[in-house]
């Protein structure tokens, strides 16, 4: 791969394939993109990216492949078209969540094929993406991490080389174990400060810098007005949606489980998040989960 301009296969153009996209043009990359959605793909041509007609197309001609989508079975469908027409020896990067065993089982499948494969999950959200700020947890071997740096660094604030395949997907569900679970924290904080009739900004600043600190309360905070990154602002359209942030927390306890550990707290907030989705409230951003706390949902 070239370290300066590369041709960057990409699919999948939602909320964090989007602006992550957008860096990498801006960076001076050619991205060629597909996405199902007419609309992601749309708003991915607004940021500069090729829209390509189908994945062979997307992927004809690149350095890299990356594939931002769902699920593991989602990855596993792409690769399936992409594959047969890649070049020998192209690098091929998995940046969405997906199950431990699911990315273990793409590293052997894919480099049995002959192509380099990471699982290149991250945190950071949306405005991470935006900003070109996202933490990358990555599993593989290094020499494939250190030809992948120079794409990586456009979207990364800190790249982590956490250890062998499926090393990467490992870290990013136990860290978003603790988001889900930091989350119902802030949103309970939130409602309790807020029907203690404290002001919802002086409340923030105060526990911003003290004890009650956190990325959620930082970014998410759930009352309106106060940080303007916070989906609250926008009725919890865009972000981390509730869908996601529940499939986290499934792969969470159920790699929690294979280790013989059951996680009361985890669990609890799954169980909330399936009332947001029974809600009809899945696709919105996952700090809706104020509205179970306050009992609006
Ligand atoms: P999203 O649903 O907004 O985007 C996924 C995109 O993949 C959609 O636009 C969908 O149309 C497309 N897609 C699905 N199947 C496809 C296929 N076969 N071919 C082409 N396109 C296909 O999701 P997102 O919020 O961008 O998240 C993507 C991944 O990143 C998920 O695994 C999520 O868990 C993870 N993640 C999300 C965030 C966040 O804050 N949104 C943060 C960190 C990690």
């Amino acid at each position: 791969m070239a370290t300066m301009a590369a041709t960057v296969a990409w699919i999948g153009l939602g909320h964090m394939g989007g602006p992550m996209t957008a860096n990498l043009v801006r960076a001076g990359h050619r991205v060629q993109g597909f996405d199902l959605s007419a609309a992601a793909l749309a708003a991915a041509v607004d940021g500069g990216v090729s829209a390509a007609g189908s994945i062979a197309e997307a992927v004809t001609g690149a350095d890299v492949v990356i594939t931002m989508l769902q699920t593991g079975a989602q990855v596993r469908s792409v690769l399936e078209v992409a594959l047969p027409v890649l070049a020998p020896g192209t690098l091929v990067i998995d940046s969405s969540t997906i199950a431990i065993d699911d990315a273990v089982s793409l590293h052997e499948w894919v480099e049995g094929a002959g192509f380099p494969f990471l699982d290149a999950p991250v945190s950071g959200g949306v405005p991470g993406a935006t900003a070109g700020t996202l933490t990358f947890m990555i599993g593989g071997a290094a020499g494939d991490l250190a030809r992948a740096r120079p794409i990586i660094d456009v979207m990364a604030g800190r790249v982590f080389h956490i250890g062998g395949p499926g090393s990467g997907q490992a870290a990013k569900i136990v860290n978003n174990l603790m988001l889900g679970i930091t989350l119902a924290a802030t949103c309970e904080g939130a409602v309790l400060a807020d029907r203690l009739g404290l002001d919802h900004r002086v409340f923030y600043e105060m526990a911003k810098v003290s004890s009650g600190d956190s990325w959620t309360l930082r970014t998410w905070y759930p009352m309106p007005g106060v940080v303007e990154t916070a989906a609250v602002n926008r009725d919890f359209d865009g972000g981390f949606a509730v869908d996601l942030m529940r499939k986290d927390l499934g792969l969470a306890l159920a790699a929690a489980e294979s280790t013989g550990l059951s996680l009361q707290f985890g669990a609890a907030v799954a169980a909330r998040l399936d009332e947001l989705h029974a809600a009809g409230l899945g696709g919105k951003d996952s700090s809706v989960f104020v509205k179970v706390v306050d009992g609006s949902a």
